[in-house]
């Protein structure tokens, strides 16, 4: 996160120079996160609520959307090729804002996007094994076999590990629900391709409490809510 000086903030922000800052601050008008403060070199980053004389002149609190990401859209910031999801995003100010575990370039469904970094190393720390949940459309028929395989774990030579416990369960012949608390490169796509059986569409409805909202058509986004927000910390 970057940081700066609250001298500098406040000369850029109130066009003052260095001596009328030093007033401001001598007088304890001018209060960080609701503390008053008098020193000029305390660091403040764009979280930080300042206040002059009460009046707010920063309150940029962290900003959290989900995003029905549709098929053909990348999950990236930027990209030269393709749309990304940040371009969907009908907020004018996005430096900041990053991708809250990505999806496939054909996979659709619910993507989170936050300026809250630590918010989002949360929900994707491997060790917090927080749930995602994905609806699966196969070329072939699946039966319960797959059940058991998913529960017991895949090894994956290439990273030299055992996939966590994953719960499937058969919604019909060609449809599964599938809950993993991990994300490997293509591990969908992986985990059905040992029973050669190749994924055509697939599609993230939840991650943890957070679960996409039905009246967002893809490429629609809505701010979270509180409740959304506090679930994940
Ligand atoms: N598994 C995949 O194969 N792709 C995704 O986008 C997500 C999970």
């Amino acid at each position: 996160l970057e940081t700066r000086r609250l001298d500098k903030f406040l000369a850029e922000h109130l066009q003052l120079n260095r001596r009328e800052v030093r007033i401001l601050l001598a007088r304890r008008a001018v209060a960080v996160d609701d503390k008053p403060v008098v020193d000029r070199d305390v660091l403040v980053n764009r979280f930080s609520k300042i206040t002059l004389d009460g009046n707010v002149l920063q309150a940029n609190e962290p900003r959290y959307f989900m995003l029905h990401k549709p098929i053909g859209v990348v999950s990236a910031t930027t990209d030269k090729q393709h749309k990304t999801v940040l371009d969907l995003l009908p907020v004018t100010d996005k430096p900041g804002l990053h991708i809250t575990g990505r999806l496939d370039l054909n996979t659709s469904g619910l993507l989170l996007i936050t300026d809250d970094s630590r918010w989002s190393e949360a929900l994707s720390h491997p060790d917090n094994k927080v749930t995602k949940h994905y609806r699966v459309t196969l070329q072939n028929p699946i039966d319960e076999s797959y059940i058991e395989a998913f529960a017991n774990g895949m090894y994956f030579p290439f990273e030299d590990i055992v996939t966590q416990p994953a719960r499937l369960k058969i919604v019909s012949d060609y449809e599964a629900d599938v809950w993993l608390t991990e994300g490997k490169y293509h591990q969908i796509k992986r985990m059905f391709g040992r029973f050669r059986n190749p994924v055509i569409a697939l599609h993230r409805i939840s991650i943890g409490a957070i679960t996409l909202d039905k009246n967002l058509e893809p490429g629609q986004s809505r701010p979270l809510n509180k409740q959304e927000i506090a679930s994940a910390v």
